[in-house]
């Protein structure tokens, strides 16, 4: 068995420990809200079987969305971006879980929903990337980057679901 030791120990346990639990930051954007889209973005998370840590509807000032979006700072459709992100309400959403991150930008889809594969929510929800919906941390740097600069600590709960065990051996 792959999971022995030399010694013949069985280890299971030990390397699911030491698998990375990751965060990501995940943000119904102002048109998925308008569209009534939420409740169906959330779902798509929650039935994979990730971890929701943080939720809230919020508006946010253009500083926010200027830091958030710092490194698209030189481009052309930067102005645009930013009028669009503060144009009405976000909800602001914390998942956590093991490969959660790069498994959330699968789930969202490509950045240009017309080359998003359907089944994506990108794909199946939205034509144009200045309308795209929703936006995923695009690595566990950056999410706990962007948790830490869209909640404060007391916003996040630490918690296990019920369905822990069903979800990882
Ligand atoms: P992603 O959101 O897929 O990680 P990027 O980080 O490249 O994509 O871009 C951030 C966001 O900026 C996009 O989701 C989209 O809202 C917007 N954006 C990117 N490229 C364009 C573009 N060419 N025109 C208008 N908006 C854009």
């Amino acid at each position: 068995c792959s999971n022995q030791s030399s010694n013949g120990i069985f280890l299971p346990h030990l390397i699911a420990s030491l698998e990375q639990v990751d965060q990501t930051y995940i943000m119904v954007k102002p048109d998925g809200v308008q569209r009534g889209l939420v409740g169906e973005i959330i779902t798509r998370f929650e039935k994979k079987g990730f971890k929701l840590t943080g939720l809230k509807l919020f508006k946010c000032s253009k500083d926010l969305a200027e830091e958030h979006y710092k490194d698209l700072k030189g481009k052309s459709f930067f102005p645009k971006l930013i009028d669009y992100i503060t144009s009405g309400p976000v909800v602001c959403m914390a998942w956590e879980g093991v490969g959660v991150v790069a498994s959330a930008r699968k789930l969202i889809g490509s950045t240009d929903p017309l080359q998003a594969e359907p089944g994506t929510i990108r794909g199946d929800l939205a034509v144009q990337t200045g309308r795209n919906i929703v936006h995923g941390s695009d690595s566990p740097d950056n999410g706990k980057r962007e948790i830490g600069l869209w909640f404060n600590e007391a916003e996040l709960v630490h918690w296990t679901p019920a369905q822990a065990a069903w979800l990882r051996e």
